[in-house]
């Protein structure tokens, strides 16, 4: 594989599988920030799959991180330490160097999530977040994808892939991958809440940040306070701003593919009915 052809599916990867979370698992499925037919769905959820986990438990931690956000029962607040927030949450710690050190690991997620399957399989009860979804529980394939080990599956088969297109170079080029995905997303929960950094032109009661540095590697999700002010808007850089998920939403509405993206009132197009 030349080094040209592997940054560029690298690249391609991540912006689809970015897509698949920010699109598909934040502004659709947690939000309901727009409307899209059937396989729409199905595609943005599957891209989500690939490096998210289960939609369920990641719309059921993100619906708790809105009602609960930056007080101690938020899941992965700052408020416990920049690195908790970032990465530490996701095994229990504050400790900042062990939080780097999985932040680094690149597989780390998805070792978790496999410990997670096990201990399910075992018997531990479901986190009582997943009842945040009750939603979804409607769908078969979020059933489908909830199941244990289904996402370790996923995984296992996207080792396997890589190892039969590219051996060594193929685990290095999809360990890159998720090591972008996982931090890109976690550092909406982590640099988008610390004081240090952008600012809060709303006024949330929270620590959430509008950080438009972050948004090109964000998908536009680090426009992160005009978020918590108006959580359902399909468009969240709304004092403008590089958002490329609202322009994905955008061009999937004007295709017929999505329609009646959610805008607040006051950022509506003049023309569009209320
Ligand atoms: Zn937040
Ligand atoms: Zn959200």
């Amino acid at each position: 594989m030349n080094a040209m052809i592997f940054a560029l599916a690298w690249l391609v990867a991540v912006q689809l599988l970015g897509l698949g979370n920010t699109v598909g698992y934040h502004r659709l499925l947690t939000h309901r920030a727009f409307a899209c037919r059937a396989p729409v769905r199905w595609c943005l959820t599957l891209l989500g799959a690939l490096h998210g986990g289960s939609p369920m438990v990641w719309v059921g931690l993100h619906r708790l991180h809105h009602t609960k956000s930056d007080a101690p029962e938020d899941p992965h607040t700052p408020t416990k330490g920049f690195w908790h927030g970032h990465a530490g949450w996701l095994i229990g710690t504050t400790n900042p160097l062990l939080a780097v050190l999985f932040a680094a690991s690149g597989f780390g997620q998805q070792a978790m999530i496999l410990v997670t399957d096990l201990r399910r399989l075992l018997g531990r009860r479901p986190a009582d977040w997943l009842q945040l979804c009750p939603d979804l529980r409607q769908e078969r394939l979020m059933r489908v994808l909830d199941t244990p080990l289904v996402m370790p599956a996923l995984f296992a088969a996207q080792l396997a892939l890589a190892w039969g297109v590219a051996g060594g170079l193929g685990i290095l080029w999809l360990w890159l991958v998720h090591l972008f995905l996982t931090n890109s997303s976690w550092s909406v929960n982590s640099v988008c809440h610390w004081p240090a950094f952008g600012h809060q032109p709303w006024d949330t009661k929270d620590w959430s940040r509008d950080v438009p540095w972050l948004s090109p590697l964000t998908n536009g999700e680090s426009f992160h306070n005009s978020h918590h002010r108006y959580p359902r808007s399909a468009r969240h850089a709304l004092q403008g701003g590089a958002d490329l998920s609202w322009l994905v939403i955008r061009g999937l509405c004007r295709l017929g593919l999505a329609w009646d993206p959610w805008l607040p009132r006051q950022f509506r197009p003049r023309d569009a009915a209320n």
